[in-house]
């Protein structure tokens, strides 16, 4: 095959996620029940199973690559928690102001055979606050005879209510259709008085890491707030701190300051925060707390970072607070769990004290170098000419795989396209991934490396 485009490598199967795409974001929001899930896989179609048949399942996914009609979007999908009934209303709240904060547009669902409730109409002022353009579908509508029951919705304000059926499809590519000509007017409008010139930074980890000590550790008096753009909401606000002299764009630093430990689904949405300020930066500053056993939560929120393609940067916080047994296991830990980045730098540091908190910056600067980085194209084969040579691909079925070209496709993260004569085996790739890393640095960032294979 001509274009035969291989990816089934340990660094292919992370590229969906790899190369920030300027696509707009709709968010599917509105109370637990009304069909949201299933609206969210008959959008993806079979590429996503999202609906879990196990009440109070935390996915673990938050945002999903979705197509309608030839535009590719970002579908925000909230509805992946069960609200107890004490916690019900801050819980709701909660979500739709994430939902709306990480969205260009929304999609409010409501559900047609239970018709209009106090908690929509709640929902609804709130959405109306932010500012974002609102579609709003009237579900549970299977037949054509239901179709009166949308009618009584026009009462929430929001303009034309869409009766759709998730579980049967019916009338949802008329809401797509809709909910896409928002996003695309809202693409025009929405964003933050962010100052361009400034690198992004996203400060992320588990709740008691450090982030907030950081940040004051690092801030001192030199910070400034910057407001969304409408001015509508309180959130997210960045700021900008100077670290070494340099001025640096932190993204939703009110998220990192504001505990949700109390609301129903927290962990759910400090998840769906940590991903929003994610996918705003550039560079994720990962934080780890050293004195204590790194967990399954930790190491999510670095492959978030990671599979979302920016540059990191590993803290070790509390390292004031490490006797000598703490700081073997996390030697031990650093082999075993942080195989995946063996790339990336590593500060050791206390936001208390301050103690190696001047080692920052050098270190981001050296990430982000990385991720900018573009190999030319003659400099990057006459390289790969040389690692071929001292290590030609394995024979298969009495054939060998040959390189014939390769090019750096974009950057940003890193991104390499290789044309070769066949199938490369995955330790290959592995090889390959080394040499690069080896010849050109690229520390601090991911690298993704696709095969095109040519007869
Ligand atoms: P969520 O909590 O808003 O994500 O709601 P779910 O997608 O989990 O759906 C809640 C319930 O409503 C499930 O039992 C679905 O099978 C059902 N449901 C969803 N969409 C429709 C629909 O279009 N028609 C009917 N009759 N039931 C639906
Ligand atoms: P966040 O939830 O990630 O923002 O974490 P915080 O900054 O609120 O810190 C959580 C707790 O860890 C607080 O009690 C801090 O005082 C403590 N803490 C933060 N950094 C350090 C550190 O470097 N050393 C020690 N010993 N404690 C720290």
């Amino acid at each position: 095959g001509d274009e035969a485009l291989i990816d089934g490598s340990a660094f292919d199967d992370r590229s969906e996620t790899y190369t920030p795409k300027a696509v707009g974001v709709l968010a599917i929001v509105g109370r637990p029940n009304v069909g949201k899930s299933t609206l969210v896989n008959r959008v993806l179609g079979r590429r996503a199973a999202v609906v879990e048949d196990t009440p109070g399942v935390t996915r673990d996914r938050v945002s999903y690559d979705a197509e309608w009609a030839g535009t590719d979007f970002k579908l925000v999908d909230t509805g992946g928690w069960e609200a107890d009934v004490e916690g019900i209303d801050s819980a709701i709240a909660s979500q739709a102001q994430i939902a709306v904060q990480l969205a260009d547009a929304v999609v409010l669902v409501v559900d047609g055979q239970v018709g209009m409730t106090a908690t929509d109409e709640r929902i609804v002022k709130m959405l109306r606050a932010s500012g974002k353009p609102v579609t709003l579908a009237v579900n549970k509508v299977d037949d054509r005879e239901s179709e009166y029951m949308a009618a009584e919705f026009w009462k929430l304000g929001l303009g034309e209510p869409y009766p759709i059926s998730a579980m049967h499809g019916r009338g949802v590519g008329d809401l797509l259709d809709a909910a896409l000509d928002n996003l695309k007017k809202a693409e025009k409008t929405s964003g933050f008085l962010t100052p361009s010139h400034l690198r992004r930074v996203a400060l992320v980890g588990r709740p008691n890491v450090g982030k907030s000590s950081l940040l004051n550790q690092l801030a001192h008096e030199q910070r400034a707030v910057v407001h969304d753009m409408a001015g509508t909401t309180r959130d997210p606000v960045d700021e900008i701190v100077n670290v070494d002299g340099e001025d640096w764009l932190f993204i939703d630093t009110a998220g990192i300051k504001r505990r949700l430990h109390k609301v129903s689904g927290a962990d759910y949405y400090s998840s769906l925060r940590t991903q929003a300020a994610i996918e705003r930066a550039e560079l994720a500053l990962v934080l780890f707390d050293a004195s204590q056993p790194i967990s399954d939560q930790d190491l999510k929120v670095m492959s978030q970072a990671v599979d979302a393609g920016r540059a990191i940067v590993l803290v070790f916080n509390k390292w004031d607070a490490m006797d000598e047994f703490d700081k073997q296991r996390l030697e031990r830990l650093w082999i075993t769990e942080f195989d995946r980045v063996t790339w990336a730098q590593r500060v050791n540091l206390s936001a208390k004290t301050g103690w190696h908190t001047n080692r920052l910056a050098s270190a981001m600067r050296k990430a982000l170098e990385s991720w900018d980085q573009r190999v030319p194209t003659g400099k990057l084969n006459a390289f790969l000419g040389r690692v071929q040579a001292a290590h030609p691909h394995p024979l298969r079925g009495g054939k060998q795989p040959r390189i014939l070209f390769a090019t750096q496709a974009s950057n940003r993260p890193p991104r390499f396209v290789i044309f070769a004569t066949g199938f490369l085996e995955h330790g290959y790739r592995r090889y390959l991934e080394r040499s690069l890393r080896e010849e050109f640095g690229f520390e601090g960032t991911p690298i993704q490396i696709s095969v095109n294979i040519r007869e």
